[in-house]
């Protein structure tokens, strides 16, 4: 188990790992790099890096880290949950920690497809985690290609009677059983009050009683919910030290909500790490 587990390596999360591991913590660090970050357009501003691109200027910060003694991960952290005084990050290699800084930059949009739209909240939603334990039993659906959506569906497997990954027309080789797997393009969802079916561009239909949307990197949101942190639906909830509504889950950088530059979260993760520090000291 590692002292602290810092998901996404953007300036917020390096600073914050270099920090803690200074100090002596054992730090793990998971990331991917994001899309911005393969811009190509060299940083002007950047104390000491003029000329970098976004994604050199990652590589440079994860190989820092690397250098300093953090474990790295290149990873998608899928979803995080408690176990007595631990927290389990699920991923391609599972991680535990005693605490975890949340550093995973902009948002994920969580806004529903339009052919969610008519059934929000009746049959169709976000997070497993949160909603899940209505379909008990029931037939359930989950539209995602990548590992979050996997990760959802292995979630809901675990309550739901039967539990497919609609990937929408997206190739991927194969899903986990017990999990079902259907490529289809989805046109419409149907049902009176709430939802019924899902009805696929080919004229085929399945008989569904909820659906989650989970096409999408796991964001700060994502995680808060898995471990019960409040959120205000876009970001976490902090109090001043950085530290969300669950004691030793922390977050810094532009998943704050605190959008700025490359400069200003930097700093926000080494304040953040200094006050994960005290919280240890405590
Ligand atoms: C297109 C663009 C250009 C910009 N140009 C400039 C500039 O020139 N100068 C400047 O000062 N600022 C610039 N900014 C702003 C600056 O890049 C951000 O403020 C800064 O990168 C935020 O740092 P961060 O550490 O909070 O998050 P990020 O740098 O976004 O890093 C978060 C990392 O976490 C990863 N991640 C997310 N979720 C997960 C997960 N579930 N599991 C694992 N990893 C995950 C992401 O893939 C990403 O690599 C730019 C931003 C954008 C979008």
């Amino acid at each position: 188990m590692f002292d602290i587990l810092v998901i996404g390596s953007g300036p917020a999360g390096v600073s914050a790992a270099l920090t803690l591991s200074a100090a002596g913590r054992s730090v793990a660090m998971a990331s991917i790099m994001s899309s911005y970050l393969t811009d190509k357009t060299p940083a002007t501003d950047y104390y000491g890096l003029e000329g970098f691109t976004g994604q050199e200027i990652y590589l440079k910060g994860v190989r820092q880290a690397k250098h300093a003694g953090v474990v790295f991960f290149d990873q998608q952290i899928t979803g995080l949950s408690r176990q007595g005084n631990r927290f389990i990050a699920a991923g391609q290699t599972p991680l535990e920690a005693a605490c975890v800084l949340l550093a995973t930059g902009t948002p994920a949009d969580h806004s529903l497809p339009d052919f969610g739209l008519p059934f929000a909240q009746k049959g169709v939603h976000l997070q497993a985690e949160q909603d899940g334990f209505y379909y008990r039993n029931r037939m359930v659906g989950v539209v995602g290609a990548g590992c979050y959506g996997v990760h959802q569906a292995m979630l809901l497997s675990r309550m739901a009677r039967t539990v497919t990954l609609f990937t929408n027309d997206q190739r991927i080789p194969s899903v986990p059983p017990p999990i079902g797997l259907n490529r289809y393009p989805i046109d419409r969802l149907e049902g009176q009050d709430r939802l019924e079916k899902i009805v696929f561009e080919n004229g085929t239909a399945l008989n569904l009683d909820g659906l989650f949307i989970a096409n999408r990197i796991a964001d700060a949101v994502d995680l808060c919910v898995g471990v019960g942190a409040q959120t205000n639906g876009a970001y976490p909830i902090l109090d001043p030290q950085g530290m969300t509504s669950v004691a030793g889950v922390f977050a810094a950088g532009d998943c704050t909500g605190n959008t700025h530059t490359l400069q200003e979260q930097t700093y926000d993760g080494y304040r953040v790490a200094k006050n994960i520090l005290s919280f240890f000291a405590k």
